[in-house]
């Protein structure tokens, strides 16, 4: 592939233009960063289903942002959650 910038011919796999320095694959740069509201939510929804679905909406309103990193395991964080209030409330019934 080219350089966007300068037109310079760069490696497939390369994240940055070597004669310019600027990003050649957009999707290396900004959208990078970890989701980690998915990530929360995903771990918190075993635990504390609350805390799961406030970490999973988050993590799911963010993954649009971020060309959908992290929706899958948000939504899992969601399911989840859901699933476990409701076997915590069956619980909590049969006490
Ligand atoms: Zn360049």
């Amino acid at each position: 592939m080219y350089c966007k910038k300068c037109g310079r011919l760069v490696d497939d796999n390369a994240t940055f233009c070597p004669d310019c320095g600027c990003a050649t694959n957009p999707n290396s740069t900004n959208n990078n960063q970890k989701n980690g509201m998915a990530i929360a939510g995903f771990v918190c929804s075993f635990f504390i289903p609350l805390l799961g679905w406030i970490f999973g909406g988050i993590g799911l309103s963010r993954s649009f942002s971020r060309n959908g990193k992290g929706k899958g395991l948000s939504i899992a964080a969601l399911i989840i959650s859901t699933i476990m209030f409701a076997v915590n409330i069956k619980l909590m019934a049969s006490l």
